[in-house]
C-alpha cells in the first residue's frame, strides 16, 4: 500500500467511524477550542510526517471537538446533513480535482452541471432555461443574483456598470421585507447598494404587498430592485409572491428572491402552494447544502435571463477558450472551484422527484410534531404559523425561555437555538436534516421536557 492509500483508508475509517457515532453522540461538542489546539499541536513541524499518521492525528484530536451537525438531532440555525450519494461524490470530488472554470477544461464537470441545472429548475418550479451557478452559499447566490439584477436595471437606465463603475451613475433603489435575513443586507453592502429601505411585515414575517406598492410609487421612478423572502428563519413563512411580484412589476423593478431553504417547498406537492407565484420573479438564490442535504459548501445562483448573469460574472480574458455555450464560471463570482454541482446531482439522482418531496414533507411533519409536542408543555407557548420547517417557541418570560435553553444545551441530546423575535427571547427549532427519525423527535421533545421541568 502507499502512502497515498494508506492516508485514504485512515480517512476512510475516521469517517465511518464518525457517522456511526451520531446515532448517540452528545450533540454540541465536548472540547474547546484550545484543547483542540493543544491536542493538535501548535508547533510547524520542522520537516515532513507520515501522511495517514497526519490523517490520524487530525481525526483524533479533532474528534471531541465536533458538532453533530449532520446529525437527526441538531435543530439549531438552518442546517443541512450530509445525504449518502452527495457525501460519497464529495470525495471524488477531491480526487478528481477538477478546475471547474472551462467547459473546455473539464468535459466531466460541464456535463454534471448541464445535467443537474435544469433538474434543479424542474424541482424548484422555475423557468426553464434560466442560469443555475453552483456557488459556495446563499449568501454568495444572492449576491451573484443581485449584482446581475443591479447592473440590469442601471443598463435600462443607460448605465454600463461593467464600464463606468457606480460613482457618477443613477441611485438604485433596493426595498426588502423588514424581516429579510441578513444575507440579503450583507451583499447589497458588496455591491455598494448600501442598506435595503425597509418595507413593513406582518406578524409572521411576510411582507406586506400594500406598503410595497406604496414605498415603490413614492419619490422619482429609479432603477429599482425588489427582494423578497421564501422561508423567514424564525416562522418559515413566505411573502405572499402573486402580489408583491405584481407590485414590483408595476415599478419595472427587478425581483429577486432569497430562498435558502423555503424554495424548496415547490418540491414537494403538498407545500408547492408556499412558493405560488414565486417563479415570476427575476432571480433567486437557494442553497443545496440546507434542504437538499448535500456537503457545504452548496448555494444555487438562479437568475431568468442566463445574459444578464453572464454580463455581471463573465470574464472576458482572451487568453481563456470562451464557448458559444457560455462556461460554468460565467454564473457565479469565482473561477477556480471545486466541482460543487457533484453532490446535488448524485443527491437528486439517488432521491429522484418522489425522494425530494418526500425529504421536505418529512423535514415539515417533524416540524409540527415539535409544535403539538412544545404546545403541551406547561408554560410554553409555539409562537409561529408552522407552515414548514421552522418552530419558535417561548416559556412564560425571557427568564425561563434562557433557562430551559441553558438546560438543553448542558444536556448535549439537542442542539436548538435561541434567538429573538417579536422583542422576546425564544427558542428556535429548524428541522433540516434529511437523517432525523420520528425517534429522534421524540427523544428531543423528552430533552426539552426535562428541562422545562427544572428551569
Ligand atoms: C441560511 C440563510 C441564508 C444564508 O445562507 P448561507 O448558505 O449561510 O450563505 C440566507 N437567507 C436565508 C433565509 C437563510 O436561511
Amino acid at each position: 500500500m502507499d502512502a497515498r492509500e494508506a492516508a485514504l483508508r485512515q480517512a476512510y475509517g475516521h469517517a465511518l467511524g464518525w457517522l456511526a457515532s451520531l446515532a448517540d453522540r452528545r450533540v454540541p461538542a465536548r472540547a474547546s477550542v484550545e484543547e483542540v489546539v493543544r491536542a493538535l499541536g501548535p508547533e510547524l513541524p520542522d520537516g515532513p510526517g507520515d501522511p495517514a499518521a497526519v490523517v490520524d492525528l487530525l481525526a483524533s484530536a479533532c474528534e471531541p471537538g465536533l458538532t453533530a451537525f449532520p446529525g437527526g438531532r441538531f435543530y439549531g440555525f438552518v442546517i443541512g446533513g450530509t445525504e449518502p450519494a452527495a457525501l460519497a461524490a464529495d470525495w471524488l470530488v477531491s480526487a478528481w480535482d477538477q478546475n471547474c472554470v472551462l467547459r473546455a477544461a473539464s468535459p466531466a464537470y460541464a456535463a454534471v452541471e448541464e445535467v443537474a441545472g435544469p433538474w434543479l429548475l424542474d424541482i424548484l418550479g422555475l423557468p426553464d432555461g434560466s442560469s443555475v451557478g453552483f456557488t459556495t452559499g446563499a449568501t454568495t447566490a444572492n449576491f451573484t443574483c443581485l449584482a446581475a439584477g443591479r447592473d440590469a436595471v442601471l443598463r435600462k437606465a443607460g448605465w454600463d456598470t461593467a464600464r463606468a463603475g457606480l460613482a457618477g451613475g443613477p441611485a438604485v433603489r433596493v426595498l426588502a421585507g423588514e424581516q429579510r435575513h441578513m444575507a440579503v443586507d450583507l451583499p447589497l453592502r458588496h455591491l455598494g447598494l448600501g442598506e435595503p429601505q425597509l418595507v413593513p411585515a406582518d406578524a409572521q414575517g411576510r411582507i406586506d404587498p400594500d406598503a410595497l406598492a406604496r414605498a415603490l410609487a413614492d419619490g422619482q421612478p429609479a432603477p429599482t430592485l425588489v427582494v423578497l423572502q421564501a422561508g423567514e428563519i424564525h416562522s418559515g413563512a413566505f411573502d405572499p409572491f402573486p402580489a408583491a411580484v405584481r407590485a414590483a412589476r408595476e415599478a419595472d423593478a427587478w425581483v429577486h428572491v432569497d430562498g435558502a431553504f423555503g424554495l424548496w417547498a415547490a418540491a414537494s406537492p403538498a407545500h408547492a402552494h408556499l412558493t405560488a407565484g414565486c417563479a415570476a420573479a427575476d432571480s433567486w438564490a437557494t442553497d443545496a447544502h440546507k434542504t437538499l442535504n448535500v456537503p457545504y459548501d452548496c448555494g444555487l445562483a438562479i437568475v431568468r435571463d442566463p445574459s444578464a448573469v453572464r454580463a455581471s460574472m463573465g470574464l472576458h480574458g482572451d487568453y481563456l477558450i470562451l464557448h458559444e455555450q457560455g462556461d460554468p464560471s460565467d454564473k457565479v463570482p469565482e473561477l477556480s472551484r471545486r466541482g460543487r454541482a457533484v453532490p446535488v446531482w448524485a443527491a437528486l439522482r439517488s432521491l429522484g422527484r418522489s425522494g425530494v418531496a418526500d425529504l421536505v414533507d418529512r423535514l415539515c411533519r417533524h416540524a409540527c410534531a415539535f409544535a403539538e409536542g412544545i404546545a403541551a408543555i406547561d408554560g410554553a407557548t409555539v409562537l409561529n404559523d408552522v407552515v414548514f420547517t421552522q418552530v419558535c417557541a417561548a416559556f412564560e418570560d425571557d427568564e425561563r425561555t434562557e433557562r430551559v435553553l441553558t438546560r438543553l444545551m448542558d444536556d448535549g441530546t439537542v442542539w436548538i437555538s435561541g434567538s429573538q423575535w417579536r422583542g422576546r427571547r425564544v427558542m428556535r427549532i429548524s428541522v433540516s436534516n434529511w437523517s432525523t427519525t420520528d425517534e429522534d423527535v421524540e427523544r428531543a421533545l423528552a430533552a426539552i421536557r426535562r428541562a422545562a421541568r427544572t428551569a
